[in-house]
């Protein structure tokens, strides 16, 4: 008999939980998962999938708009917010539960995720969260949008297309801190272009209810009148009250597991990985440690994850596509570098009469001639630096950039065809 019931039990089944377990299954480890919400995580229940769905139902503003610029009248448009809420969700019928039973496992995996974070301040419990904004029964006719990260401005673009009165309020000069600052300035630009109100050194001081609404009074003392108010100002580890500490896992300040490079804690049989341990906060990074944890403990080879290179997008309006440092970090990180921009209007909008500018940049790493970032706020950004991250992962250099073929007509050409640095 085997002198435990598990050898890996995970706790948390979102994204990485679930990859891990599925690999170490394929492995031959007997594994069992606890979740204590939906299978599936934040990403697939309360996040990026949910999320990209309402960002398509955002596309359709401009799409219908721009039909005309090719020939097509379309006849009046109307949107139903309560059928998209309904349409996006996704029923899975199985389940599993652990409640009241002493289950033992060799090892156990952390996979428990994040929770949105608020500031304290009063009347913060009448704002929503994005673990609520999936779920409202009726789409606001005004919202305010507090955050400058990665939710903020993607909701505050959903809410703005949809046709929702959008203020977007962040609380520093300029937003998505950490983003190359081209790219921030850009979309700011391009944001307001679309008439979004978008005020920076701005933060609320508290949050009422009043007739017809809700009035948050700004840190100048200026008065908003809204419906709704989404909060995106980060998310901290769901790591509390599972007996963490009293285990003996240490934690760090925000409450993340503490994990070496092996995803492995202070307690050897215990390992953690993605929003738990706040290392890079995205789901396909938590995958990648959660195949690493079940290769290092079932495959027979020590696998660390690679952080590097990790691409991502922001699913803003235009989106952000990015892999590699910001110019000012890869300044630091590489020391003479060389800079590639270009901004253009897409051969589309020739005919949709659409202002909207793409923005393109490369920086190449002078000594080497290795192609270390590229960042796009464009239609299709994060698709086209999916494709071109994988050439980053390989050191590609700008000369083989250079002695790439473009495809014509393409947004994605114009990576190798950029022949002047700025
Ligand atoms: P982020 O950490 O990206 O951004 C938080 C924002 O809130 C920052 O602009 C921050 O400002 C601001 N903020 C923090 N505290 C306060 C406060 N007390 N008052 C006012 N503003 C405040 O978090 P998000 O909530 O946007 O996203 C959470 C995580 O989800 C991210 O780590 C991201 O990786 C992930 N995510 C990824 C997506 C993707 O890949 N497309 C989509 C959505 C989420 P400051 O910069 O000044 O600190």
């Amino acid at each position: 008999m085997a002198e435990f019931d598990y050898d890996l039990f995970v706790i948390g089944a979102g994204s990485g939980g679930v990859r891990a377990s599925r690999v170490a299954a394929s492995l031959g480890a007997r594994v069992a998962v606890a979740e204590e919400s939906d299978l599936g995580g934040t990403c697939v229940n309360l996040g990026c999938v949910p999320k990209k769905l309402f960002v398509y139902a955002a596309h359709f503003r401009d799409d219908f708009e721009d039909a005309a610029g090719f020939g097509w009248s379309l006849g009046d448009r109307s949107f139903d917010w309560p059928t998209l809420v309904a349409n996006k969700d996704v029923h899975d019928a199985h389940t599993l539960e652990v409640s009241g039973k002493t289950i033992t496992a060799a090892n156990i995996l952390i996979a428990t995720g994040s929770q949105p974070s608020m500031p304290d301040l009063p009347g913060i419990e009448l704002a929503l969260s994005s673990d609520q904004i999936f779920h409202l029964s009726e789409l606001p006719r005004r919202v305010v949008v507090v955050g400058g990260g990665y939710i903020a401005v993607e909701f505050a673009g959903i809410f703005h297309a949809l046709g929702v009165e959008t203020t977007q309020l962040y609380r520093g000069p300029l937003f998505l801190r950490g983003f190359d600052d081209d790219v921030r300035k850009f979309l700011a630009s391009e944001m307001r272009a679309r008439d979004l109100d978008l005020r920076f050194e701005t933060n609320v001081a508290s949050i009422e209810k009043v007739a017809g609404g809700l009035r948050a009074t700004l840190e100048d003392n200026s008065v908003l009148e809204t419906d709704a108010i989404l909060y995106a100002t980060g998310r901290v580890p769901k790591t509390r009250g599972i007996g963490l500490e009293e285990a003996g896992v240490a934690l760090d300040a925000k409450g993340a597991v503490s994990v070496d490079a092996f995803s492995r804690s202070s307690v050897p049989s215990i390992w953690a990985i993605g929003d738990a341990t706040d290392r890079i906060n995205l789901t396909p990074v938590a995958i990648h440690e959660g195949t690493c944890v079940a290769k290092t403990l079932f495959g027979g080879v020590d696998t660390t994850p690679d952080h590097t290179g990790v691409a991502s997008a922001v699913f803003s309006q235009p989106p952000i596509g990015t892999v590699g440092p910001s110019e000012g970090a890869a300044r630091e990180i590489h020391g003479e570098i060389d800079v590639y921009r270009s901004k253009f209007r897409a051969l589309k909008h020739t005919l949709t009469g659409r202002e909207e500018q793409t923005l393109m940049k490369l920086i190449v790493d002078r000594a080497s001639n290795r192609v270390v970032a590229l960042h796009m706020v464009g239609a299709d950004a994060g698709e086209i630096i999916q494709g071109f991250a994988v050439a980053l992962k390989c050191g590609a250099t700008k000369a083989q950039f250079d002695a790439t073929i473009g495809i014509h007509p393409t947004s994605a050409e114009e990576f190798v065809t950029m022949r002047d640095p700025v």
